[in-house]
């Protein structure tokens, strides 16, 4: 399936060998950086130098999920080495080598548009945030029910968000017998909310809208789970933001109030690596092939 591909793969965490396991099975040759501490070791793989010929021959280059840092440096769980992605480096590579992340920041953004190569941030992709809902609404559920003292069967909920993540939590926790409220922004989501048979939240509206409930999910990346909000809650209530970094949850406050709140990312790669790992080489190694077949149809 990838026989005469060059792959690299530069840091990231157990999600990664699930996803360096697939690359060999599908023949592709595999280069790997950041990873000198993992025990296990990947006969078919080939330590990645980033000084050598090795370079010239890369077709895809894959960084962990979070992508780099803003000054470029990749981490890794299974190095100590500072691995740092520079733009010298990615011109050595061939033109058509395209770098996949999870996710982009400005500094990622700029690299790749300075070295003229395709960046292809995963997450902002429908189908990758829509496998990887199905581990981050198990993880939640894991959280949920770790943080609790009472069943979900029975709880208020209250989701903020009915995007990829939001909509399959409010699904769950409803099918769990949670009595399950959801906040969205515009009237096609309010009606959506209304047909899965819940109760829509307008986020524009919140003034004087009684919020008090015993789980809020946050999905929203941005600051919307404020004082006023966290004022309503009973003290037994459970705040958990899965929101990307900062996450949307003002804690000090809620600390000051005493109500638990979590910040909880990444939780398809704690819950279910191989599964996430999984997700991440499907949807890569199809997009190799199809990039490589519109170049050789061009
Ligand atoms: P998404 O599909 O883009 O959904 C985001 C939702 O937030 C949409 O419903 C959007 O409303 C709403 N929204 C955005 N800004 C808003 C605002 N200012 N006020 C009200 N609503 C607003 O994203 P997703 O894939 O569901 O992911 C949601 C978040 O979870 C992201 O930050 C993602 O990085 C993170 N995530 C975390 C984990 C984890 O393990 N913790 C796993 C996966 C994803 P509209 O539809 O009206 O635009």
């Amino acid at each position: 399936m990838l026989t005469g591909y060059h792959i690299a793969v530069i840091g990231g965490d157990a999600r990664q060998i699930e996803l360096i396991r697939k690359l060999n099975e599908w023949g592709a040759a595999v280069y790997l950086a950041g990873f000198d501490q993992l025990n296990e070791s990947f006969r078919e793989a080939v330590d990645l130098d980033l000084d050598s010929k090795q370079v010239e021959q890369l077709d895809a280059i894959i960084l962990p999920v979070p992508g780099t840092d803003g000054n470029g440096n990749i981490e890794g769980i299974f190095s100590n080495q500072l691995i740092q992605l520079k733009e010298e480096w990615l011109k050595k590579t061939p033109p058509h080598c395209q770098i996949y992340t999870g996710i982009a920041n400005e500094h990622l953004y700029t690299l790749a548009e300075r070295a003229d190569r395709k960046l292809i941030p995963l997450m902002d992709r429908d189908d990758v945030a829509i496998y990887n809902s199905i581990p981050t609404v198990e993880g939640t559920l894991m959280l949920v029910i770790q943080h609790t003292d009472f069943t979900i069967h029975g709880s208020k909920v209250i989701v903020l968000g009915l995007g990829r993540v939001g909509m399959s939590l409010a699904r769950t926790f409803h099918h769990l017998g949670a009595d399950v409220s959801v906040g969205v922004r515009t009237t096609s989501s309010a009606a959506r909310v209304y047909e899965m048979g819940l109760t829509p939240i307008d986020m524009k509206r919140l003034e004087g809208r009684d919020m008090s409930c015993d789980i809020l999910i946050n999905t929203i990346p941005s600051q919307v789970v404020t004082p006023g909000i966290i004022k309503q809650l009973p003290s037994h209530a459970l705040i958990l933001d899965l929101a990307s970094k900062p996450g949307g949850t003002d804690f000090r406050y809620a600390d000051k109030r005493g109500i638990r709140a979590l910040l909880a990312p990444g939780l398809p790669g704690i819950v279910a690596p191989k599964t996430a790992g999984r997700i991440i080489a499907d949807v890569v190694s199809r997009l190799i092939q199809d990039h490589s077949r519109k170049e050789n149809e061009a």
